[in-house]
């Protein structure tokens, strides 16, 4: 992506500066620039979000060849879920960028940490007195040693002794991202953000020093027998978060100091009149609405709308949850919009985000206006619910969850405030049998406000696993797919196909649909290991991590047993293929180059 910058020389680092400073860098060391991918991974089942620069990385990390060569170098937008809880503090955030630079069984170690080394000292002009790092401490159980060499390397840059730390697999080790393949173990580099005197040591426990990037050393292999063997394409992978860079280089111990957060924490204040940084609670609330509803608008950008499951829900729980602690710092209701008007003027070289612009402050405004609706009385239900007693029943939290739309998340925050339980385990069955009822319900009967097209959702699942079938059989096994994608409305399917289908083969595949549909199909789940499921001619992205388990549907003709598809899915799916009635193709058409896209409904 091409960065509009027309900043002069002498202005401080910004985050457009920064980041055409890296990719320049690492093209003169003989890099190419590689796309920046959407936040939702196209052709990965297994995760929500890109999580870091590596995610998309993943097939030629394991040895496919990359079209761009084996030095690659790029800046990606990730989303962490997992950092929800960690918003709130200084320098975690759910929405960031990483500058990412990898060697696809190219240079390894020793270059990887003098180009790292090189780039924040000479190009950033950090003082290497405020840079600190740590390696991997080695394991005896897995056989691996001590990792030296990097400590050694590290302080024949002018890093000292005190300054590099061995830590153990927790911190210093990676992967491999599924039961077998490339792992190794990864050096940090942290800085020292206090003004007080810089340390002699650096202390893991001591929060001023902050990493500011990681080094993956991928020089193993792990394979089916667990053993631990050196790795045919030895791989380095390095992280970098460019909030985090930034606010360092313009001399902040704080993020959202800088200018990717400032328009929006300014907003912010002007609506509720309150000062950031002036009340810790407070500036936490601040934090985290300017946190969520940017990376609302990023999540929005990518075809996500708030719904109930997988990345719409984790959309409608950060929504909901940005929604709730502006209340506590009194922000008058409808405002959401208008904190993420800044959003668009920070981030203008993101085209598709500019794009969507209208439908991002629409699906805002919409998710708060269905919230609104019943958060007051929510609320004054979960105070009843928590006077005088101990723990949030099961059964409450659900209530909360299907009458006032509270996510879990929330309801245990809250909770939390107030340190009270919330029974988990008692809510996760109510919702079993909540489900249990309304996949069996005649429609409309159980819907709730809250009440999600899911088994509509189900519905298409199913019909998307017809689709693969069927294509590969009109148009042969080289079909594969490329990515999927569904909607209450309708679901989307992205395929390897050179050329425009015929009429006559997009009607032969709707009929063969049909006909399975009403050849009353039954779709059966059985989990085993990825190398079985390979085995059993199961299709899927061997090429991508997959957990210990799958789960693999098979569409299959109860009376003949003949089987018509068979994948590895996280589901959910129907029973019976005749709950899906009748499937239409809505169009076809041409993807990217190589992949065509086809849209289609059922019912
Ligand atoms: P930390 O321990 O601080 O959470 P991490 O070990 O999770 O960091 P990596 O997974 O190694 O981080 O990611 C590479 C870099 O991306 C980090 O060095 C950091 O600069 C940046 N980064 C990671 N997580 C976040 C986040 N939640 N917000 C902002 N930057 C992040
Ligand atoms: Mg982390």
């Amino acid at each position: 992506m091409e960065l509009k910058t027309n900043l002069n020389k002498n202005q401080k680092i910004t985050r457009k500066k920064l980041i055409k400073k890296y990719i320049e860098f690492f093209k003169s060391k003989g890099h190419s620039e590689i796309q920046n991918s959407p936040l939702i991974p196209e052709n990965d089942a297994t995760v929500l979000f890109t999580t870091a620069g590596m995610h998309p990385l993943v097939p030629y990390l394991l040895g496919q060849p990359h079209p761009k060569g084996k030095r690659l170098v790029n800046f990606q937008k990730c989303f962490r879920t997992t950092d929800i809880e960690e918003v709130g503090d200084q320098i975690h955030h759910t929405f960031f960028e990483m500058l990412g630079n990898w060697s696809l069984g190219d240079y390894f170690k020793e270059q990887a940490i003098k180009f790292t080394f090189e780039f924040l000292t000479k190009e950033l002009k950090i003082p290497s007195e405020k840079l600190a790092a740590t390696c991997f401490k080695g394991d005896l159980k897995l056989n691996i040693p001590k990792d030296i060499e990097s400590e050694k390397i590290w302080n024949s840059l002018g890093i000292p002794k005190q300054k590099i730390i061995f830590l153990d697999k927790e911190d210093n080790w990676w992967g491999p991202a599924g039961n077998t393949g490339p792992c190794g173990p990864d050096t940090e580099i942290f800085y020292w953000t206090d003004k007080e005197n810089i340390p002699e040591k650096y202390d893991p426990n001591n929060k001023n020093w902050v990493e500011i990037g990681n080094n993956v050393l991928m020089q193993y292999y792990k394979n089916e027998k667990g053993e631990f063997n050196t790795a045919k394409q030895k791989n380095i992978d390095f992280g970098g978060g460019v909030e985090r860079t930034i606010a360092i280089l313009q001399g902040y111990n704080d993020n959202y100091l800088t200018e990717v957060w400032q328009p929006i924490i300014k907003q912010i204040e002007k609506i509720s009149r309150k000062t950031y940084g002036e009340n810790k609670e407070q500036t936490k609330s601040i934090r985290i609405i300017a946190d969520h509803i940017k990376a609302s608008c990023f999540i929005i950008a990518d075809n996500i709308t708030p719904s109930n499951s997988e990345q719409g829900y984790i959309l409608r729980r950060i929504i909901r949850r940005a929604i709730r602690h502006s209340k506590l710092i009194n922000i008058p209701n409808k405002s959401l919009s208008k904190i993420a008007e800044p959003v668009f003027e920070i981030y203008d070289d993101y085209t598709h985000l500019q794009k969507n612009k209208n439908k991002i402050i629409k699906e805002l405004e919409k998710e708060e206006e269905k919230f609104l609706q019943t958060l007051e009385k929510g609320l004054k239900e979960f105070k009843k619910l928590s006077k005088n007693n101990k723990e949030i029943s099961g059964k409450d939290a659900f209530l909360l969850y299907q009458s006032y739309g509270f996510p879990i998340e929330m309801t245990q925050e809250l909770a939390k405030e107030k340190k009270l339980k919330v029974n988990l385990k008692e809510f996760e069955s109510e919702q079993k049998k909540h489900q249990n009822i309304s996949r069996t319900a005649t429609k409309g009967k159980f819907s709730s406000g809250l009440a999600d097209n899911s088994e509509q959702t189900t519905k298409l699942h199913t019909a998307t696993h017809l689709l693969h079938a069927a294509l590969r059989e009109v148009l042969g096994t080289e079909v594969q797919q490329k990515g999927s994608n569904i909607t209450p409305e309708r679901l989307r399917f992205d395929f390897m196909f050179n050329r425009k289908l015929t009429e006559q083969e997009i009607k032969k595949i709707e009929n063969i649909i049909n006909e399975k549909i009403n050849e009353s199909l039954e779709v059966t789940k059985q989990e085993m290991s990825p190398e079985q499921a390979k085995k059993s001619g199961a299709l899927g992205f061997f090429e991508h991590k997959y957990g210990e388990i799958v789960s693999v549907y098979t569409i299959i003709n109860p009376k003949t047993k003949q089987v018509f598809s068979k994948e590895i899915c996280t589901g959910p799916h129907v029973k019976n293929t005749l709950e899906l009635k009748s499937f239409k193709i809505l169009k076809e058409e041409s993807s990217s180059a190589g992949i065509r896209r086809i849209k289609a409904i059922i019912g």
